[in-house]
């Protein structure tokens, strides 16, 4: 497996579409004092450019997502720090780095709702809708992508490829 040359998404692409959803959210969200939830570790980059984007008052916090037996969209999602969330009353924006089969932004939602969030959205750098096992639709999307596995801007490959500034594809 390798990296491809050519990146899917560019830095500059993702700057674009990350200013535009800050827009949107701003719109959304100013005067509302939401809690920005980021989904580690995928979404820390993409969090904390987002997060530039906002000039409103807001608060962020974050929760760790794992599936069970060390693979990925196996259906049975660990989350760590949920119970730890104030969540209570509050406006909150989930941040994910990629919606897939839809099961972990699905229990995360659920969760996350058991807590009694004033309201609860999913924001989602991106989204592969051909994979989808369980009906979930992200309220703020960066890119929709085909059936690839992604890495960069904090997508990794086995640990790696996290700090790449563009989003690539991992090649046979
Ligand atoms: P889902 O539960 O929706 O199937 O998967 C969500 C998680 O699987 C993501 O948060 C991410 O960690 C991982 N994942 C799914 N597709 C990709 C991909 O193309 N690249 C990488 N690096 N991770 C992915």
């Amino acid at each position: 497996m390798r990296v491809s040359d050519q990146a899917l998404i560019s830095a500059a692409d993702i700057a674009a579409r990350v200013a535009e959803l800050g827009r949107a959210l701003t719109a959304e969200y100013d005067g509302r004092r939401p809690l920005l939830l980021g989904v580690l570790k995928g979404a820390s980059l993409f969090f904390a450019d987002l997060v530039r984007t906002l000039p409103i008052e807001l608060e962020i916090d974050f929760v760790q997502a794992r599936s069970y037996a060390g693979t990925r969209s196996t259906g049975s999602v660990a989350l760590s720090r949920a119970e730890d969330l104030e969540v209570s009353g509050r406006h909150v924006i989930v941040i994910e780095d990629i919606v897939d089969t839809g099961h972990t932004a699905t229990v995360l939602l659920e969760r996350l709702r058991g807590l009694g969030p004033a309201s609860l959205a999913l924001c989602t750098l991106l989204d592969k809708p051909s994979r989808r096992e369980v009906e979930i639709h992200p309220d703020y999307l960066g890119f929709t992508i085909e059936n690839h596995f992604v890495v960069g801007y904090g997508l990794d490959h086995e640990g790696l490829y996290r700090n790449l500034p563009a989003v690539h594809v991992m090649e046979e």
